[in-house]
């Protein structure tokens, strides 16, 4: 019986060929400046607004507060029962990328994805230290002399601090941006902040410095899904090979006119691309659809005196459609389809119930949980005691007078730890601190006879809001 072959591992894996790609300008490269300067702006600078609400409350714009647990979004701020909010937002961020997906490809992976933005920003850093793809790739081949040792760790440690930058700004979100930062420096943050950042700093450097394209195409699963998600009505980065082919030189074209077509085999679309394919072999996984070969492929085009577009943004549809001597669509035709119009539905209907919550959620909130051992502590005087934990929320940056009260339960009275049983009555008036939870212990008192039964108690802000919420709970009597 034969053995089978071992495998060898070069069948496995494909050997990976750094991407030196070349620098080009273009009105799509000009979008991905403005993109790339967004979205790192926003990342870097955020933490660092101050948003005012009141002594009572932390005055950074955009806060994770783990410590007290809450979420602060500016004017907006979520506290952990209130979760649904920000649930809300990731199936509006997954619905909102279906909907991009769905109209322009996979326009997120070309433009913002994270992973995209930190892998161009560090891909200019490569220009900045080693000139443009062929100094690059001369250097890379060149033996490691000591102008190639300070140029390579000058490089990297760029990188490094890029990387550093990026872990240390992700753990501003988590507390007072100011405060953490001259405790991480002085070295008395805390070691989850120390080891946060050490990670950040190690992903960063790895993912955006070394693995770059590779992560688009092996490890994220977002191309796998997208590509689900796409159909021949989808915009996508096309290359037009009823146009372009056969292939042929500028004077080769000239030697035989009407034999070549506009494609001149310069190869500027494959040297420009982040992630090294030939979009000329049709759309693949590695293409995020950054647009840079069209900006290449429509400067050739400019400088032989052919019509720009070989390369574009176009449905399969479109193609077809063009391929069998149609005029192009509009654009806007292509948008504005019936399935971007109901994910642009579903996404905006969500947006507006989640503005709707926030617009009418009350600022109050109370919750009752009776004493279960014992239930009820039988007077001398025959009487009926019942003890309940009760918890006043107050959501509001100012402390608050709130009145708590009985509903039902005739003739009982109650006191808590801090109100006297001899002040015990059907009201009482309470201070909650700002932005907290009180838990108050209430001692109701029934007069002897009065059975087991259902009653609530009511909190009611008393302030020119008023607002009031209830609590339904069980008064258990003596014999049940
Ligand atoms: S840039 Fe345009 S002309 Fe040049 S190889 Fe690419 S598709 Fe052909
Ligand atoms: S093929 Fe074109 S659109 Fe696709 S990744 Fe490369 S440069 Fe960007």
């Amino acid at each position: 019986m034969n053995s089978p072959e071992p495998i060898q591992s070069s069948e496995l894996y494909e050997k990976h060929s750094v991407v030196h790609n070349k620098r080009i300008d273009g009105p799509f490269r000009r979008f991905k400046w403005a993109i790339m300067a967004i979205t790192l702006t926003i990342y870097y600078v955020t933490p660092w607004l101050r948003w005012d609400r009141g002594p009572y409350a932390p005055d950074q714009a955009v806060l994770v507060d783990l410590a007290n647990r809450r979420f602060y979004m500016f004017g907006i701020e979520i506290w952990p029962h209130e979760f649904y909010f920000v649930a809300g937002l990731l199936i509006m961020a997954g619905i909102g990328l279906f909907l991009v997906t769905s109209a322009v490809g996979r326009a997120w992976c070309g433009y913002a994805c994270p992973q995209t933005v930190w892998t161009d920003l560090f891909q200019h850093i490569d220009r900045l230290f080693d000139g443009d793809r062929n100094a690059r790739i001369r250097l890379d081949k060149a033996p490691w002399t000591w102008s190639k040792v300070f140029r390579r760790g000058a490089k990297w440690s760029v990188y490094l601090l890029i990387a550093f930058l990026t872990g240390g700004a992700w753990i501003l979100y988590f507390a007072d941006a100011p405060t953490l930062f001259r405790q991480f420096f002085a070295g008395e943050a805390a070691p989850v902040a120390y080891g946060t950042v050490a990670i950040l700093t190690a992903t960063t450097f790895a993912l955006g410095g070394f693995l770059r394209e590779q992560v688009c195409i092996y490890m994220c699963p977002w191309p796998r899904i997208q590509t689900a998600m796409l159909d021949e009505k989808s915009l996508i980065v096309t290359y037009k090979d009823w146009r372009g082919e056969p292939r042929g030189s500028v004077k080769k074209a000239q030697k035989n006119p009407g034999e070549f077509g506009d494609c001149i085999d310069c190869m500027q679309c494959v040297q420009v691309c982040p992630t090294g394919i030939d979009i000329r072999e049709g759309p693949q996984i590695g293409c995020i659809t950054c647009a840079l070969c069209i900006d290449a492929c429509d400067k050739v085009m400019k400088d032989i005196g052919r019509p720009r577009g070989l390369i574009d943004y176009a449905t399969l549809d479109d193609c077809e459609h063009e391929a069998a001597g149609g005029e192009p669509k509009p654009v806007i035709k292509t948008l504005l389809r019936p399935r971007t119009l109901v994910y642009l539905g579903v996404w905006s209907s969500i947006g507006l119930a989640l503005l709707f919550a926030l617009g009418v959620r009350s600022h109050t909130d109370l919750t009752v949980s009776p004493d279960r051992n014992p239930p009820f502590m039988l007077m001398s005087d025959g009487s009926v005691r019942n003890a309940y934990t009760l918890k006043l929320r107050n959501m509001e940056s100012r402390p608050r007078e709130m009145e708590v009260a009985l509903v039902g339960l005739e003739d009982a009275v109650f006191w808590t730890d801090s109100i006297g049983r001899s002040d015990a009555a059907r009201s009482q008036t309470i201070e909650v601190p700002a932005d907290a939870t009180q838990p108050v212990r209430a001692y109701v008192l029934a007069p002897q006879g009065t059975e087991g039964q259902t009653f609530a108690f009511t909190l009611t802000s008393l302030d020119e809001q008023g607002e009031s919420d209830r609590a339904e709970t069980l008064f258990t009597a003596a014999g049940e």
